[in-house]
């Protein structure tokens, strides 16, 4: 499975808390390892998604980081390519293949206005469709196309709450009961 690590531009507190949680909660479930984000450091943020690992599994890791620029650059030396996704990029469906090639991605999300230097630093900006949407359906999309589907199948270990999937009615299990 590739190696997939999130980067969220921009946090605020309170504005952004629903959507950058959504945003992580979307990067996990489909196969991100990691999130990184700048902006606010925000602990409540911070603790909201350490206790999904807790309760559901996996290893999922949420992290502040400071100076997102020398982040970049030291996540590139570890060979990962840098993308961007904005609506200005080179729609997904034109530059799929060539992603395909690699193994390890930092993927770079806006929240407010981005600054002009993450179009110039990034490998790649990938647009998914030439429409303004948002960083929570932009990156699903993304990881749904790199991970081909799979990451629909993925198993987290650890954590106490499963689900049985069922057609109808809703079972949820405690695997602690
Ligand atoms: N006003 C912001 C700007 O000037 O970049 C865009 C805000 S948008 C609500 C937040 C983020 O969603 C963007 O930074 C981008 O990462 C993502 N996004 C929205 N539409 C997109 C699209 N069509 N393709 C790729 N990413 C998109």
């Amino acid at each position: 499975m590739r190696e997939i690590w999130i980067l969220r531009l921009g946090h605020r507190v309170p504005r952004d808390q629903r959507v950058s949680t959504h945003l992580a909660l979307a990067a996990r479930a489909l196969g991100a390892s990691k999130m990184f984000y700048t902006g606010v450091r925000d602990p409540e943020f911070e603790g909201s998604i350490d206790r999904v690992r807790r309760n559901w599994g996996g290893e999922f890791r949420l992290e502040y980081i400071e100076d997102p620029i020398d982040f970049i650059m030291n996540v590139r030396s570890m060979g990962f390519i840098i993308i961007h996704l904005t609506m200005y990029g080179i729609p997904l469906n034109y530059i799929l293949d060539e992603l395909l090639k690699h193994e390890k991605f930092l993927v770079i999300v806006g929240g407010e206005k981005v600054p002009s230097e993450y179009f110039h630093i990034s490998d790649f900006n990938v647009a998914i469709g030439g429409q303004p949407h948002s960083e929570i359906s932009a990156l699903a999309i993304f990881l749904d196309r790199i991970f081909q589907g799979a990451e629909l199948d993925l198993h987290f270990s650890g954590g106490i709450y499963r689900v049985v999937s069922s057609k109808k009615g809703k079972y949820p299990i405690n695997i602690k009961d």
